[in-house]
């Protein structure tokens, strides 16, 4: 793959301004893959997670459909050859979807270098969805969506969940870990608010690991934004910022006495939630973010039955369109606000 190992799969990672523009031509002018594809298979979700717009009823009356089974050949054909980088599950439960390991499999297939699966887990916890399936297909990473790491605030804040069967998932884990060691990492997605918070001190987020002889790969620590309607009201973060260090902090701490790599926000970000997304930026997602759904596919005007990634890129002068932001590029006047944080990986 390269170029920066496609620049660090089109985060773009600490590549600077302009070298990720030349970088993004660069991939292009090869050939080379060139898109991040995250894919939603359904729009449902088991949970009615208080933080998610899953808990509103207005938004889940909108939120319906699977991806029919005709568009996985067509994704194969015209998407995935262009894909560095494969997100099963961005705003819903993707296993609820039968097909999943024939789609790692398909992706796989096409050579996509990294393919992973967001999920809350429950279902792969009763064994009606095989995990195993999933690894056997290609399957690199799982992240566990969790909002809680005891009983009482994991069930109050994901309604619908089991603690119990995330203790049982994390079992499994434990051996599939000790089967497949690092061919394939444990990444966890912790979104915090003012009642989980506790979760972080002392030994509690990790006792549920430690217990189960595991521990994640990844973590990454978000704090709770607005992203819709949902029951949950409170954006405040100052118990987040007031209590820092014996929190995120402390998570941070003994994720890199254990080599863990973590994502988190620093003290200084947590006044940042709005950022500016430079003009770079702002191209480098228009052409390489590519949304899959029961109901959209990449742009309103690309059809996957009749074209190719790359050949929409072409028909909208991709490399033209490169070349004269490169040559104009630097200036933050076209900057969008994105709500992204500035997280610091460490
Ligand atoms: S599991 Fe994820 S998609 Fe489902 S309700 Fe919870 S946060 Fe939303």
């Amino acid at each position: 793959m390269n170029i920066y190992r496609a620049l660090k799969y089109l985060g773009a990672g600490a590549v600077p301004g302009r070298l990720k523009l030349v970088g993004l031509w660069g991939l292009y002018s090869l050939k080379r893959r060139i898109a991040g594809v995250y894919l939603d298979p359904v729009l449902a979700c088991n949970l009615r997670c208080r933080m998610c717009y899953f808990s509103d009823r207005s938004k889940r009356s909108e939120l319906k459909g699977v991806m029919p089974d005709d568009t996985l050949p067509l994704l194969e054909k015209n998407i995935f050859p262009y894909a560095v980088k494969l997100q099963i599950g961005c705003g819903a439960e993707p296993t609820l979807y039968k097909n999943i390991p024939d789609l790692i499999s398909r992706a796989k297939k096409c050579g996509v270098p990294y393919v992973s699966l967001t999920t809350n887990g429950q279902l792969l916890a009763t064994g009606k969805v095989s995990l195993h399936d999933m690894i056997n297909a290609g399957l690199n990473e799982i992240t566990l969506s969790i909002h809680g790491t005891d009983r009482e605030t994991y069930e109050y804040l994901m309604p619908g969940a089991e603690f119990d069967k995330l203790l049982t998932l994390i079992k499994q884990l434990s051996e599939i870990k000790k089967e497949y060691g690092t061919r394939f990492s444990i990444r966890i997605n912790f979104t915090i608010n003012s009642l989980n918070i506790s979760n972080l001190r002392d030994n509690k987020f990790w006792k549920i690991w430690e217990d189960n002889g595991v521990l994640p790969d990844i973590i990454q620590l978000r704090p709770v934004q607005k992203i819709g309607e949902s029951d949950w009201n409170d954006f405040d973060l100052s118990t987040l910022k007031t209590d820092y260090d014996s929190t995120i902090g402390n998570v941070i701490s003994r994720a890199q006495r254990e080599e863990i790599t973590i994502i988190a926000p620093t003290l200084k970000s947590l006044d940042e939630v709005a950022t500016s997304q430079g003009a770079s930026e702002a191209i480098i997602e228009d052409i390489s973010y590519c949304y899959v759904s029961p109901s959209s596919i990449y742009k309103p005007d690309f059809d996957i039955r009749v074209e190719n990634l790359y050949s929409y890129l072409k028909r909208h002068h991709t490399g033209y369109r490169l070349i004269k932001s490169i040559l104009r590029q630097t200036t933050s006047r076209n900057a969008n606000v994105t709500k992204k944080l500035n997280y610091k990986v460490s």
